[in-house]
């Protein structure tokens, strides 16, 4: 893709005129947005999981096996979180939103990250597909609790029932939440606009959101350092880093 800054801008100015004639956009995130603002991704060099187990914190079975554990690198994460900004990536795409809405339209991130950081750069319409770290859920009742940063210890105690909580985070192997997935696909069906930004694009079945927007006409618009499977049903990449294009796009 455009290497040669020429082509770059012609790229972005189509990018600009789908951004500015959508109505209905639905921004679908990794990793990758928050990667400039030092949350490392999973997958990439020095990702995460090149460096722990995730079968054995980041799954159900890890969990049951042991809690403590589970809780301790989660807190961990979490607590580092603090110290962690939104970058002007997630900005841009929350300029995007309260833009669209002021023209009569809106637009709404589905988000895989989990960091909160989309909320936090003032994004209203947040799907969160994979859940969130900065939340608990109880093992045995409804219960959902906020966790902010605050340090809850490694065996924090549903408040209504007081059985076990859990982050409330889709691990490896478990289902998304059903609501939060229903309207994502309901959003992406009905999109004039998929953008799709610093995600590789392989978990399933997040990424079925692209093909679904797309496969409905809706233009995709992708934005990463490097080729996805969902380039090639994109009609404009923008290859570099999120921080940098969406701000440019946006404008
Ligand atoms: P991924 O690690 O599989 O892929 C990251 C993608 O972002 C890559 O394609 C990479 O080329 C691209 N990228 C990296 N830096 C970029 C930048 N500055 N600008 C643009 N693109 C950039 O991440 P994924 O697709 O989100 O899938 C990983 C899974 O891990 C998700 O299910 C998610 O729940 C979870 N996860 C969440 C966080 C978080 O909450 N911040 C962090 C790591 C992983
Ligand atoms: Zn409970």
């Amino acid at each position: 893709m455009p290497d040669n800054p020429l082509a770059r801008d012609m790229h972005i100015d189509r990018a600009r005129e789908l951004v500015a004639s959508a109505h209905r956009i639905v921004a679908f995130t990794g990793a990758g947005i928050s990667a400039e603002s030092g949350v490392p991704t999973y997958r990439a060099t020095g990702g995460l999981w090149k460096q722990f187990n995730p079968g054995q914190i980041a799954s159900p079975q890890g969990f049951a096996e042991d809690p403590q554990r589970s809780w301790r690198w989660h807190n961990e994460r979490r607590a580092a979180l603090e110290g962690i900004h939104p970058n002007p990536g997630h900005q841009a795409l929350a300029n995007l939103e309260h833009r669209v809405a002021e023209r009569g339209g809106r637009m709404t991130v589905a988000t895989q990250n989990i960091d909160g950081l989309h909320h936090r750069a003032g994004s209203r319409r947040v799907l969160e597909l994979h859940g969130s770290i900065l939340r608990a859920r109880c093992t045995a009742c409804d219960a959902t609790e906020g966790l902010g940063f605050r340090d809850v210890g490694e065996a924090p105690m549903c408040p209504e029932c007081g059985a076990m909580l859990r982050p409330d985070i889709v691990w490896f192997g478990e289902m998304l939440p059903e609501d939060v997935w229903e309207t994502a696909r309901d959003e992406a069906a009905a999109c004039d606009l998929m953008i799709t930004a610093g995600t590789s694009a392989v978990v399933y079945p997040a990424a079925g959101l692209v093909e679904l927007a797309a496969r409905a006409g809706a233009p995709v618009l992708e934005v990463n350092l490097e080729p996805t499977p969902m380039t090639r049903v994109a009609e404009v990449t923008l290859r570099g880093k999120a921080g940098e294009l969406l701000p440019r796009v946006v404008r």
